[in-house]
C-alpha cells in the first residue's frame, strides 16, 4: 500500500527526476564551461538496476506517478531505452518523461517510445544557427531540429520545448518561439536563467522577468491561463484565439514556487535532492551497494525528505550557491 512523502511543510514530492549521467555532448554557457566540467568514474554512477531498484520504491511505496529522465544528458548514457523499458516494467501507466537536448533523438526518438517513453521536453535557446553555436557551443542546430521532428514523429507528444532566456542573448526571440508553438502545436516554456551555471556567469541583471516575456507575446497573441491540473512549477497559457499549442512560464528567480514545489531528485551518483538549491544531499548508492534492505531506504528517504528545505533564498541575503552546477545535479 503506497503512502506518499511528505515534508515539514505539508508538501508531497510525487515528482522524481532521475539524473543518468552528468557528461553531455553540448556546452550550453548557462550551464557549462567550455571545456566541460570533471565527469563523475563510470563505477560511481548508478547502474540500471540501482536506478529502477530506487524507482521501484519511490513509485510503490510512494505513489511516485511521474518520472523524469535528465542529466547531464540522459541520451548519451548507452541503451538509454533499455533503462526506460525497466522502469516502464515497474508500471506501463507511469508518466515516464526526458528532458535532453534533443541533438540524439533522430536515432533514439522510435526506440524510446516503444520502450515506454511517454513524452519528451526539449531544450531550444534560439532558431538561429549561429546563435545556436554560441549558446550551445556546438555546431548542432539541424540535427536538433531533426531530433524534435523524430520526436513528433515517434508520438512523444506534447512536444515540449525548453528555452532559458538570457538577456542580450536570445530574449528577442521570445515572440518567435511563440510563433513557432502555434504552427507546430508545441508548447514552449521560458525558463529564467537561474545560478546553477558551471562556469558562474550568472548575475540577476541577465534574468528575463517571466512577466516581461508575457507581455512582449501578449503584444502578438493574447493568452488565457490554463487552470494548473495540480500544483507545479510553471504558469500555463493558450492562445486566446484557439490557435494550437500554448506556452508556459517557469519563474524560479522571479516569483519562487518553492511553496508547492513537489520535486525530489536523484543525481547520476545516487544523491537524493530535495531541492535544486540543496547545498547537501543524502547519498543512497553506498547504502544500497552495501547491502541495505529497501525498509532501511525508506527511512532515509523519508527522512530526507521530511527536511526538505522551505525555499532557496535566489536574490536575498544568505543565499549560498550550490557546488554543484546544473548538469551535476540534473535539472
Ligand atoms: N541536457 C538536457 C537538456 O539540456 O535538456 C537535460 C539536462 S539540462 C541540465 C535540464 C534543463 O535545465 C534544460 O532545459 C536546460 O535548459 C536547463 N538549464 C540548464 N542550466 C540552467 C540554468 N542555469 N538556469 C535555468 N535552466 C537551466
Ligand atoms: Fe548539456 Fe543540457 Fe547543460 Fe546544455 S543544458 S550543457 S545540453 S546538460
Amino acid at each position: 500500500m503506497a503512502s506518499v512523502l511528505r515534508d515539514s511543510y505539508g508538501r508531497i514530492a510525487d515528482d522524481l527526476r532521475i539524473s543518468v549521467t552528468d557528461r553531455c555532448n553540448f556546452r550550453c554557457i548557462y550551464c557549462m564551461p567550455a571545456e566541460g566540467l570533471k565527469w563523475l568514474a563510470r563505477g560511481d554512477i548508478l547502474r540500471f538496476e540501482e536506478i529502477v531498484r530506487l524507482a521501484r520504491i519511490f513509485v510503490r511505496r510512494y505513489g511516485v506517478r511521474t518520472i523524469r529522465l535528465t542529466g547531464g544528458e540522459p541520451l548519451v548514457r548507452v541503451h538509454i531505452e533499455e533503462l526506460v523499458g525497466m522502469i516502464n516494467e515497474l508500471d506501463p501507466s507511469l508518466d515516464i518523461t526526458m528532458t535532453t537536448n534533443g541533438v540524439l533523438l533522430r536515432d533514439k526518438a522510435k526506440l524510446l517510445a516503444e520502450a515506454g517513453l511517454k513524452r519528451v521536453n526539449i531544450s531550444l535557446d534560439t532558431l538561429h544557427i549561429d546563435r545556436f553555436q554560441e549558446i550551445a557551443r556546438r555546431d548542432a542546430f539541424a540535427r536538433t531540429m531533426e531530433g524534435i521532428q523524430a520526436a513528433e514523429d515517434a508520438g512523444l507528444r506534447p512536444i515540449k520545448l525548453n528555452m532559458v532566456v538570457m538577456k542580450g542573448k536570445n530574449d528577442d526571440e521570445v515572440v518567435d518561439f511563440a510563433g513557432l508553438a502555434r504552427r507546430r502545436g508545441y508548447e514552449v516554456r521560458f525558463i529564467e536563467f537561474m545560478p546553477l551555471d558551471g562556469e558562474e556567469i550568472w548575475s540577476n541583471d541577465m534574468v528575463v522577468p517571466s512577466r516581461r516575456i508575457l507581455e512582449q507575446i501578449e503584444d502578438q497573441f493574447p493568452l488565457v491561463p490554463v487552470p494548473p491540473k495540480r500544483p507545479g512549477p510553471s504558469s500555463d497559457y493558450q492562445f486566446a484565439d484557439g490557435a494550437p499549442g500554448g506556452v508556459g512560464f517557469i519563474s524560479s528567480v522571479s516569483q519562487a514556487f518553492c511553496s508547492t514545489c513537489n520535486r525530489i531528485r536523484l543525481t547520476a551518483e545516487g544523491g537524493l535532492r530535495t531541492c535544486l538549491f540543496s547545498l547537501s544531499e543524502t547519498p543512497l548508492r553506498d547504502l544500497m551497494r552495501g547491502g541495505a534492505s529497501d525498509d532501511h531506504l525508506c527511512r532515509v528517504i523519508e527522512k530526507a525528505v521530511w527536511l526538505k528545505e522551505e525555499g532557496h533564498l535566489i536574490n536575498q541575503e544568505g543565499f549560498v550557491r550550490p557546488s554543484k552546477s546544473m548538469s551535476q545535479i540534473g535539472g
